[in-house]
């Protein structure tokens, strides 16, 4: 009975964006849910949070069929990060396991990125992106010695978005799209 946890988040989920709330809404009324998913560390199956010796790795978990929603285990191991990136769309991050660290970056007149305070999140902290308000971002792993899972979740199929990578002195973006790293998913009704 493993899955019930991740099953009840993407039934709430799904029947949240029934309703077609403003992004407001899906930001504050998912953030609930996801914290409730990740206020345990006891769900999530053994080869969803095996580090990578070079790469952090991206497992999706589950993608909406209509492409509403996806929600991605991010596996960091000891000392990485991401590039400074975005999203494209809503974004929701939540700690579940070790720590990391998310910096926003936000453009200057000259067309440079810098960077804002930088965040800790904990076990069971939930952090947002959003292009309407911050979409760029670099997520580092907190700490040098041991591996951090954060259960990411976007208003799209973030394996399949167009997005950009962004060299932070000249502000230039190169585009991407990340896919994921694993063959086949959960299976949330076992
Ligand atoms: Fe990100």
């Amino acid at each position: 009975m493993q899955n019930e946890k991740l099953l009840a988040f993407v039934q709430g989920l799904s029947a949240l964006l029934a309703t077609e709330p403003s992004e407001a809404v899906v930001l504050q009324e998912g953030k609930s849910l996801l914290k409730t998913l990740i206020a345990h560390d006891d769900w999530l199956p053994e080869q969803f949070t095996r580090p990578h010796a070079e790469y952090y790795q991206q497992y999706l978990l589950y993608a909406d069929p209509l492409d509403r929603f996806s929600v991605v285990s991010f596996v960091w191991g000891p000392g990485q990060k991401t590039p400074v990136h975005d999203h494209m769309t809503w974004g929701l991050i939540g700690m579940l396991r070790g720590r990391e660290v998310d910096t926003h970056y936000f453009s200057q007149p000259d067309g440079s990125l810098k960077a804002s305070e930088a965040k800790t999140l904990l076990p069971g902290e939930v952090a947002h992106v959003s292009p309407d308000t911050h979409d760029v971002h670099e997520v580092a792993n907190f700490y040098s010695d041991q591996t951090s899972i954060s259960i990411h979740v976007y208003g799209g199929n973030i394996g399949r978005i167009s997005r950009h990578v962004f060299d932070t002195k000249t502000g230039n973006a190169k585009t991407f799209v990340s896919g994921y790293c694993n063959d086949v998913v959960p299976n949330l009704w076992k």
